[in-house]
């Protein structure tokens, strides 16, 4: 779906903040930022750490390994841009290394989604600038 992506597609507020994210997904790859004061792992980017609020933070890669935490399958997409994908599932993801994520399932059987099955990531470049993290069933 390269360059025929339509929808609105929301930008990082704060493109620095998230940068080394959206290279990593480029590459295939899914990194998180850790706190090198406490070792904290954390998802979403922010510039502190939520648990001790140090500012000293690198980014570190992760598995890609997971669990689905919980979902809902989505036939009325808030925007209509999103309509022509229903049903489509909007998932929580308990990663391996701690983070939870939101994300996308894809190729997976809507019947056969249960909350603790086993997931893993792909990456679905929607546009040359623009990867998005997804999983799909391990
Ligand atoms: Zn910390």
């Amino acid at each position: 779906m390269a360059t025929d992506y339509q929808k609105p597609l929301p930008r990082p507020i704060n493109p620095e903040l998230s940068r080394p994210f959206w290279e990593a997904a480029k590459r295939g790859e899914l990194v998180m930022p850790r706190c090198k004061t406490c070792d904290h792992l954390f998802f979403y980017p922010r510039s502190e750490c939520p648990r001790c609020l140090s500012g000293d933070l690198e980014w570190v890669r992760v598995s890609g390994r997971g669990r689905l935490h919980s979902f809902t399958i989505i036939h009325q997409p808030a925007n209509a841009a999103f309509r022509s994908d229903v049903p489509y599932v909007y998932a929580i993801v308990q990663l391996a290394e701690g983070p939870r994520m939101v994300s996308n399932l894809v190729q997976c059987d809507l019947e056969a989604l249960r909350v603790d099955m086993p997931l893993e990531a792909v990456y679905d470049a929607v546009t040359p600038e623009w990867t998005l993290v997804k999983f799909k069933p391990a």
